[in-house]
């Protein structure tokens, strides 16, 4: 425990970064690389954030391992293996999602130690400038002094009115990675990015899965082809869609969930996910006391490099303007880091994948064909299937496509969609063609080995110039 912690003294830090999420830790640690004297201070026992605790590395462990469930039930007999009888061992399942988690937060844990931050573990808030006061839930406050001060205190489930959240059987997507049983019906509220991914997680592990969703389509904000595409797979998959859907309500009511929606019939479920979105959390940050205010959409509003509107204090991450990706908070981190020491930090925002975890996998970086449309821009596209791919059908996923959009005079990357097997790993390649300003030529005339699924991002940039070789 520092001696702060011990109320010998009043330490003294360059910076203090509050909430030790990917943005948080990883200006911390790029920080401390750079000489700085550093503070972090985290609420909860485990640092690393929602990504890290009950976000992204939870989820894609029980990705993977549902994913494999599913495949010895339905593919393993085409490869010729027969298993015979197997069975699902769910807390076997959640043990190892546990153990990851461990691993990956007693890593970071390790980073601060070797990289000489200060971890204060209780709830931070700006008192006044250049103090932050940390209570770590014995009664008493600690109180820090600080040259500047990183917010990055995240998000957390936004929830509906009407919908009566016990936060049990009707819940988040915290509850929905750790479910004791396998519901018989789940009811999935929203069909964005945690509906899809842990709605096909417990679909896959045998639940029967009804998502209800606002919008006319799933994924609303993916390009609309390839959230056509998606949804047609899904279906497919046997996950149930309701959309153009207003749900009203849900309650649970004895063993059972009742969800209410618009012109349908009240559907009884076992268990309700709750996934319309996060909202920043800044609960309790003492913002009054720099004068910070927040947006309409509760955010932390930044100017340039991060800086709020309190001299000193800068925000990334998901508590303000931007996606809330993981990376998207760690770029913020070492770019606000780097810009208070050298004067320059660089974030392209043109150039950050998304990337979504099915089966097939969804990933895109830059402009939809609707947004280049509504803005005017001229554009070519290309696009090539997975399906007469060799390795696709080695590995026997053979569903989706890349689609590139190049700049119909320059051929400049101005978007690549992805609908496929690894496509999570096939985005990087693109996302740096983006980078570096490349141009669909550039990617067409760059050699791929054979057989990768590399190849198919290869046959689009050609087919951008109407010459795929394969079809
Ligand atoms: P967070 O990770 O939310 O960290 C903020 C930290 O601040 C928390 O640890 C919190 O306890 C702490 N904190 C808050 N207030 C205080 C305070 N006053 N004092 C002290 N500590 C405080 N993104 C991806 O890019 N890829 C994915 O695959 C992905 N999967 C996801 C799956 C799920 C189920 C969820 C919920 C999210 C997922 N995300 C994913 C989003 C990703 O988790 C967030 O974008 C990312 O964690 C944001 O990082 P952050 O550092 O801004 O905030
Ligand atoms: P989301 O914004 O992806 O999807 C929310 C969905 O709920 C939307 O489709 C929206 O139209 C719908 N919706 C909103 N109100 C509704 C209502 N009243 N009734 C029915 N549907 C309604 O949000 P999410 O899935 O909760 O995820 C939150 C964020 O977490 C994501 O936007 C993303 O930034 C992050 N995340 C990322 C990943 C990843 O990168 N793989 C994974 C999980 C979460």
């Amino acid at each position: 425990m520092p001696a702060a912690q011990k109320g010998y003294f009043m330490a003294k830090y360059d910076l203090v970064v509050i909430g030790a999420g990917p943005g948080g830790y990883v200006a911390a640690i790029r920080a401390a690389q750079l000489g700085l004297t550093v503070a972090c201070v985290e609420k909860e026992a485990k640092l690393g954030g929602t990504c890290l605790r009950v976000g992204c590395i939870p989820s894609k462990a029980m990705l993977e391992s549902s994913e494999k469930y599913h495949e010895v039930g339905h593919t393993f007999a085409t490869h010729g293996i027969d298993v015979g009888k197997f069975s699902l061992n769910l807390g076997q399942m959640m043990a190892r999602k546990d153990g990851i988690v461990s691993e990956l937060t007693d890593g970071v844990a390790y980073l601060f130690k070797k990289n000489n931050i200060t971890r204060y573990h209780g709830h931070g808030r700006l008192a006044g400038p250049g103090k932050v006061a940390i209570e770590p839930g014995d009664g008493e406050t600690i109180e820090i002094e600080t040259t500047h001060v990183i917010i990055a205190t995240g998000s957390e489930v936004a929830t509906l009115p009407g919908v009566e959240m016990d936060w049990d059987r009707i819940g988040g997507s915290t509850e929905a990675l750790s479910y004791p049983d396998v519901p018989g019906h789940l009811v999935v509220i929203g069909a964005g990015v945690i509906g899809l991914e842990l709605g096909s997680v417990w679909k896959r592990l045998g639940a029967k899965v009804t998502v209800l969703e606002y919008q006319p389509r799933v994924l609303p904000g993916l390009d609309v082809k390839m959230g056509k595409r998606a949804h047609s797979i899904f279906k497919k998959q046997g996950l149930e869609f309701k959309l153009g859907v207003r749900v009203t309500g849900a309650r649970v009511e004895g063993d059972s969930c009742v969800v209410e929606a618009e012109g349908m019939e009240p559907i009884t479920c076992d268990r309700v996910l709750v996934a319309v979105g996060r909202r920043p959390y800044t609960d309790g940050l003492g913002l009054e006391t720099v004068g910070i205010e927040l947006d309409n959409r509760g955010r932390i509003p930044v100017q340039e490099h991060f800086s709020t509107s309190a001299s000193g204090v800068y925000a990334i991450g998901d508590v303000t303007v931007g996606p809330m990706l993981a990376h998207k908070a760690e770029e913020e981190g070492i770019a606000c880091v780097e810009h208070l020491l050298t004067g320059y930090g660089h974030i392209n925002y043109d150039a950050i994948p998304w990337v979504i975890y099915t089966d097939p996998e969804i990933a895109w970086v830059g402009q939809t064909e609707e947004q280049l449309k509504e803005a005017g821009i001229p554009y070519r596209a290309g696009s090539f299937p997975f399906a007469p791919n060799g390795r696709a059908k080695a590995l026997g996923s053979t569903d989706g496509l890349v689609k590139i959009l190049a700049h119909k005079e320059t051929d400049r990357i101005l978007g690549v969609h992805m609908i496929g097997p690894r496509v999570s790993e096939l985005i990087a390649e693109v996302a740096v063609a983006v980078e570096f300003g490349a141009s669909a030529e550039d990617i067409a005339r760059s050699c791929h080995a054979h057989p990768t699924l590399a190849e198919v991002v290869k046959e689009a940039a050609l087919a951008v110039d109407g010459r795929a070789l394969h079809r």
